[in-house]
């Protein structure tokens, strides 16, 4: 681990412009910009999470959420001396990770517990796609995932929600109901928690979702979540046998068919042949053949407040709509066999590097 040691110097990188040299910066007088040489996905693996009823406080105020956002743009932007400034105002610092010959920012809690967000930010990006874990320690293996889609499919960021989706008891405020925080995940539905960042839009997480996708407004933004077999066992109790498992279901954000080719049809028909087990594996809320033909799960991210963001409606908590984006691709994907197998969880990655084009280093901006 090095402290402070670019403090001063030329920073060889510039987001956005690929690998362009700055001029040299004037030494800044802060604690709060360090870099570290290690593997990036170790590095964020290591990371602390506030755990499931821990009773953190994940919303903040307004004002906190919007310093937060301006640290994040300014990071974002290239501006790391007035990033690291903000960032330290609400808690949160820059770190520059160095891994190999890549170089990356990361905005992190200072001391933290893993209550807010970690933003990691490519400084070489080749792919117009943001990446969002909302429930990396509950969904294991969506962190990593958005990790290694910057880090091999060269994506601009990657936003990982800080606490356990159910590390708070206190509703949410926004529409929809869940019983992923009840033991065994058993009914009945609770309205959603606070803590849950999918559906609590007063939260760092949804505030770094705002900042990047209103900065680079033609990016696509995918969400990966992870799912349990629910509706796809037997009216028996039983569940079905592994050649009617669904894999991934993935969605626009809606839950309606459309004529022409959607992401979620795009990303569905690329798996379909990274898998050749058949169209059962995966399936698209936009197509309505695909709900006739399997038992899938039926997930469609239909009250995703990100969405809602993206889709411009006025109050994102209870807005609800029928409207598909076409910037934001939900995706569930079955714990075993897709997230619980480290290759496997690799076809997601593969997919969404043939649907996102790759675009020549430098050319992002
Ligand atoms: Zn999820």
């Amino acid at each position: 681990m090095r402290h402070g040691t670019l403090l001063g110097m030329v920073i060889p990188f510039f987001l956005g412009l690929g690998c362009q040299f700055l001029p040299a910066r004037p030494a800044q007088n802060t604690q709060s910009y360090r870099a570290e040489e290690v593997g990036l996905s170790e590095w964020v693996a290591a990371r602390p999470h506030s755990p499931q009823a821990s009773g953190v406080r994940v919303p903040v105020d307004e004002e906190v959420a919007t310093r937060f956002a301006e640290a994040l743009r300014e990071l974002a932007l290239g501006h790391i001396a007035g990033a690291f400034e903000i960032a330290a105002s609400v808690g949160y610092e820059v770190v520059e990770i160095l891994d190999g010959r890549s170089r990356y920012l990361a905005l992190i809690e200072i001391n933290g517990q893993g209550v807010g967000p970690l933003v990691v930010l490519s400084t070489n990006p080749t792919r117009n796609l943001i990446a969002e874990a909302p429930h990396p320690t509950f969904e294991l293996g969506t962190g990593a995932q958005a990790i290694e889609l910057v880090v091999s499919a060269g994506a601009r960021a990657a936003i990982l929600a800080g606490a356990h989706r159910c590390a708070s008891s206190t509703p949410s405020g926004c529409d929809g109901e869940t019983s992923v925080c009840n033991k065994d995940y058993a009914p009945p539905s609770i309205s959603y928690v606070d803590s849950d960042v999918a559906h609590s839009p007063s939260t760092l997480f949804h505030s770094a979702h705002r900042t990047l996708a209103d900065l680079w407004s033609d990016a696509i933004v995918v969400q990966l979540h992870g799912m349990g077999t629910g509706r796809s066992r037997l009216p028996t109790g039983k569940t079905r046998p592994p050649e009617e498992w669904t894999w991934f279901v993935l969605s626009s954000g809606a839950n309606t068919s459309v004529p022409d080719s959607p992401l979620s049809v795009r990303a569905r028909d690329v798996l379909r042949t990274l898998v050749q087990e058949g169209d059962v594996r995966a399936v698209s809320c936009q197509d309505a053949t695909d709900k006739q033909r399997f038992q899938h799960r039926n997930l469609c991210g239909t009250k995703n407040v990100q969405n809602r963001f993206l889709l411009g409606l006025p109050i994102v908590c209870t807005s609800g709509t029928t409207e598909m984006s076409p910037r934001f691709l939900h995706v569930e994907q079955r714990f075993d066999p897709v997230l619980n197998d480290p290759v496997e969880m690799g076809i997601m990655v593969k997919a969404l590097k043939d649907v996102v084009p790759e675009q020549a280093p430098g050319q992002l901006r």
